[in-house]
């Protein structure tokens, strides 16, 4: 089976701080990942690194289908197939979804007609065609600007798709509709990496594996019972079980920062 994403010894810092300190994670293709762990763990900062946020200090290797991401620019990684849905969906007032959407086919150098009708039927199969006339997340709740982000996904086709914190601030049915748009997303030719603060999403979604995040590592990788722990005795369950002493004190909450970072600019 080959790979989508291969991550090996993975290292970011800023300044002094080291945050990733030696990731090891493959996605294959055909294949939904889940990357779970505690606040502050590093999982936003491994979607930064991926993505070619330039804050970073980076080390090791992340190859996207054999190629190295590692010191490519933002859009040579997207080019490659790598997309990233955010945290945190930027709302483009002014700019409709279906332009922006057709803009990009333009620049992909897709034919038009053919561009345009994968875009309808993308809408369709993950319900956004009411939003296609609308500003860009625009007055969307969050579940439908996930669902919005990942219809974009679907009519892109990344080899990668790194979808940070899907769930965050989505209410039980939005959740349950975003976890079957993950699946919707599902192909032989994609790799989706779905990281989540909470295991409730997974329980709407068949995923492959389950890793876990802690300080700056992945220290735990299985199946899904590996979310059924975590579900049943929190992150403290995992840590005694291998051995990991818990931070000092809870890393803080998402800061005002934390938002700032997650927009593409
Ligand atoms: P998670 O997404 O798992 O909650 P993050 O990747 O956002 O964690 O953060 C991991 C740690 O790295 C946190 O302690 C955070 O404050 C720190 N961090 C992230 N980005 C930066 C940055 N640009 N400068 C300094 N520290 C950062
Ligand atoms: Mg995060």
């Amino acid at each position: 089976m080959s790979i989508a994403l291969e991550i090996k010894g993975l290292t970011a810092s800023v300044g002094t701080v080291e945050i990733l300190k030696g990731v090891d994670l493959d996605v294959p293709f055909g294949e939904v990942h889940a990357l779970m762990g505690p606040n502050g763990s590093g999982k936003s900062t491994l979607c930064h690194v991926l993505t070619g946020k330039s804050d970073y200090e980076v080390g090791g290797s992340a190859r996207l289908d054999g190629t190295e991401l590692l010191g490519k620019e933002v859009d040579e990684r997207a080019a490659l197939g790598l997309m990233q849905a955010f945290q945190y969906p930027v709302e483009i007032p002014g700019v409709r979804l279906e332009e922006f959407m057709r803009e990009v086919g333009v620049a992909r150098g897709e034919d038009p007609g053919a561009f345009g009708e994968q875009i309808a039927a993308q809408a369709e199969r993950f319900g956004v065609t009411d939003f296609l006339r609308r500003s860009i997340n625009d007055d969307l709740s969050g579940g439908e600007k996930k669902r919005s982000e990942m219809f974009q996904m679907g009519v892109l086709s990344p080899k990668v798709a790194v979808l940070d914190e899907i769930d965050s601030g989505l209410d039980i049915d939005a959740v349950r509709q975003v976890a079957e748009a993950v699946e919707q997303l599902r192909s032989p030719d994609v790799g989706i990496l779905v990281i989540t603060h909470y295991s409730r999403i997974l329980g709407h979604m068949a995923v492959d594996k389950v890793h876990v995040m802690m300080q700056g590592r992945i220290v735990d990788s299985g199946g899904a019972e590996l979310a059924d722990e975590l579900e049943d005795g929190g992150y403290d369950a995992v840590r005694s079980r291998l051995g990991i002493e818990a931070p000092k004190k809870e890393a803080a909450a998402p800061s005002v920062r934390d938002t700032l970072t997650d927009l593409p600019f």
